[in-house]
């Protein structure tokens, strides 16, 4: 529950309120330890978060479920969170900076040589990261050429047009661009989500569902029925062995605990003074970077993409919006799309809405040229997160490392969807992240 009390001693003190936070304290109190969660932000959620606009509530943040989800998909059946299918009827297009063109299908319209290379190039990393482990990539064969290696010089061979549509691929995915990933890291991300295309697809995909009410939901309805405070406006500073005791000092005071779970993002968790430190698991956090998404909400009157036969997918090479999609609420009362600029024009992101409206006129003519509302949310302006929607490893960061983002630091235990085996990244990693450090709390306590 929400409170505004740090009490003095608990078994397990947890550092982030996201869906991490709460999955490894849901795990225990159930497995007996006294628990308080401490959030630096006035609400719960984190990454996952929902706000109003016009006649509904959009997210923020993560807001997509997919099939092999299954914790998250539990959860939201336990909380009654009901979740609904993304729309996806209807054709999509590809802008490619010099022509809008509609397509159908999963992979946009190019030439025959063009589509050719593309399947090729999605083989060649299909093969790839059934080579890679999700758990250990450092331990599969040719870790470190993999690592040497970035996925731009992988895209290297593809054309230009080619080229343009797999970096916007990446960025949608990651917020960063092809040059700033470790090969091997990304085979790893992809091995954890079950590859390339099922991170990109709408149907049978990642993005098949959205959650009636938004993704923050979720973490709202757990924080009401956990047993356990869950104290916000609360940063952690500073964390500190002190013999028996792990000493947790945050804004809202001081609490003494026998094991702390860090549940935030890797940059945050960085800014976190541990004492004694740990200079390898310091060395390697600080190779993993915030992505960069700006996400845009447009509201409309009428669906009138959907009145066209369009699906409201885009896929542009031009920004500053790369990908869009429809993000109507569930019961159809506020028609919207949804919109991410990533990457590089997302750093640069001035809070001008008007480049991006004029890249919805392009697509859809002058229907498209007054929403009734934006929400524009720049990660990158969040002290909390510093970015989105995950951080990713720089090129030879793994093998050069001695750790791993998980493995504990005396009786300090890592959790957050950075440090997951199945879907990194995802909201499904946050839970499974969660429930893993519970378990080593349990088993060390
Ligand atoms: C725009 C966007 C789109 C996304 N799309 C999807 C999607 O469609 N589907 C999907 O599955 N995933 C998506 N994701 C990713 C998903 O949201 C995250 O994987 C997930 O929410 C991460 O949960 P977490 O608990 O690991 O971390 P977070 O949600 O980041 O939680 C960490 C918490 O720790 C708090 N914190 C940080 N530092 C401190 C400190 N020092 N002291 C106390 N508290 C601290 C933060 O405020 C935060 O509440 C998206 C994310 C974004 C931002």
């Amino acid at each position: 529950m929400l409170s505004t009390d740090l009490p003095t001693r608990v078994d397990v003190a947890i550092v982030g309120a996201g869906l991490a936070g709460l999955a490894a304290a849901d795990r225990l109190r159930a497995g007996g330890a006294s628990v308080a969660v401490l959030e630096a932000r006035d609400r719960v959620g984190g990454r996952a978060w929902s706000d109003q606009l016009g006649r509904a509530r959009f997210d923020r943040g993560g807001q997509w479920i997919g099939p092999g989800q299954d914790r998250l998909a539990a959860l939201a059946a336990r909380l009654e969170v009901e979740t609904f299918a993304t729309w996806a009827t209807g054709d999509k297009v590809l802008d490619d900076g010099d022509k809008v063109r509609r397509y159908a299908g999963d992979i946009p319209k190019l030439g025959p040589l063009e589509l050719a290379q593309l399947h090729f190039a999605l083989r060649r990393i299909d093969k790839l990261t059934a080579r890679v482990s999700a758990r250990d990539p450092v331990g599969s064969r040719d870790a470190a050429a993999l690592d040497s290696r970035t996925v731009a010089d992988e895209a290297r061979r593809l054309s230009r047009r080619v080229r343009g549509v797999f970096d916007v691929a990446i960025g949608a995915i990651f917020g960063v661009d092809p040059a700033e990933l470790s090969l091997l890291w990304f085979l790893a991300y992809l091995r954890a989500g079950g590859g390339l295309m099922n991170l990109s697809t709408i149907t049978g995909g990642a993005q098949e569902r959205r959650f009636v009410g938004g993704a923050q939901t979720l973490a709202e309805r757990w924080t009401a029925q956990l047993e356990v405070p869950v104290i916000t406006g609360a940063p952690v500073r500073r964390i500190a062995h002190d013999g028996g005791d792990v000493i947790v000092t945050s804004d809202r005071g001081t609490l003494a605990a026998r094991a702390v779970v860090v549940a935030v993002p890797p940059p945050l968790a960085a800014a976190i003074e541990l004492t004694p430190s740990a200079p390898a698991r310091d060395q390697l956090v600080q190779r993993a970077a915030m992505g960069a998404i700006v996400k845009l909400v447009f509201a409309y009157e009428r669906p009138f993409w959907r009145e066209r036969g369009m699906s409201g997918e885009v896929v542009s090479t031009r920004g500053p919006l790369s990908v869009l999609f429809d993000n109507t609420s569930s019961d159809g009362a506020q028609p919207a799309l949804v919109g991410f600029v990533q990457a590089r024009p997302a750093r640069g992101w001035t809070g001008d809405t008007g480049p991006a409206v004029a890249q919805l006129v392009r697509w859809f003519g002058n229907d498209a040229r007054e929403p009734t509302a934006i929400a524009a949310t720049d990660w990158c302006a969040e002290p909390w997160s510093r970015g989105c929607p995950v951080a990713v490893m720089s090129a030879g960061a793994l093998t050069t490392s001695t750790t791993t983002l998980r493995a504990p630091v005396g009786r300090v235990y890592f959790a957050g969807t950075e440090t997951a085996v199945e879907w990194t990244g995802y909201l499904e990693g946050a839970l499974e992240s969660g429930e893993r450090a519970a378990r080593e709390v349990l088993r060390d306590l």
